[in-house]
């Protein structure tokens, strides 16, 4: 019942997205500045993962946004399989999604990147007509840099993680990035 109630609270508070269930952009910007706060005080690691579905503009062209949004509620569900309970799952954008994983440095953050990016390219999607649609998902990680005094923090882990989304594509997609200790 507490569930149903918190739930209901989000999605009235516009904190989650319709399409999948998650918490969206809004709600990972609160938590944003909560985890970095708890990661300070507790000298705890915290990472950050950007995922991103690979072509998947061809997905709506080729099978329909019905199947598009089909594709985008699975890969949420894998993600979700992969995660702890303490981890924080947000819809970004269209086909998009970042996840906060606290007390979990980069090198950890990439063996649960990696474990979500298998599940989803070794498992095809099946659409309502019965096709089976091989997805893939690139996937760039970050971990806050505790040392440093930065003026925004919460930002620079984002963009970090972007930055090595952008990476993850340019070498041919279907792949984790890290970004290097030394770049942060
Ligand atoms: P890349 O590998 O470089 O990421 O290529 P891409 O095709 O995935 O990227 P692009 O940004 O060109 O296209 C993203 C597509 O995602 C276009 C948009 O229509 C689709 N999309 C975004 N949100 C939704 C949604 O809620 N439902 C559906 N069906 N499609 C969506
Ligand atoms: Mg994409
Ligand atoms: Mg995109």
């Amino acid at each position: 019942l507490e569930n149903a109630t918190n739930r209901e609270h989000l999605v009235i508070s516009g904190l989650t997205d319709a399409l999948t269930g998650m918490h969206n952009r809004r709600y990972l910007q609160k938590r944003l500045n909560e985890e970095i706060a708890r990661s300070r005080r507790y000298n705890h690691p915290l990472s950050c993962l950007f995922i991103d579905a690979d072509h998947f503009k061809r997905v709506n062209d080729l099978h329909g946004h019905g199947a598009g949004d089909l594709v985008l509620r699975e890969i949420s569900l894998r993600v979700w399989e992969c995660l702890r309970a303490s981890d924080v799952a947000t819809r970004y954008g269209g086909e998009e999604f970042a996840l906060l994983l606290p007390q979990t440095d980069s090198e950890e953050a990439c063996k649960i990147a990696e474990r979500i990016r298998l599940r989803i390219a070794e498992n095809p999607i099946t659409l309502e007509q019965g096709t089976a649609l091989s997805i893939t998902v690139s996937i760039g990680i970050s971990e806050l840099d505790r040392t440093h005094q930065h003026a925004d923090p919460g930002k620079l882990l984002l963009s970090n993680a972007d930055a090595a989304l952008y990476d993850a594509k340019r070498l041919g997609r279907n792949r984790t990035v890290r970004l290097n200790r030394s770049d942060d």
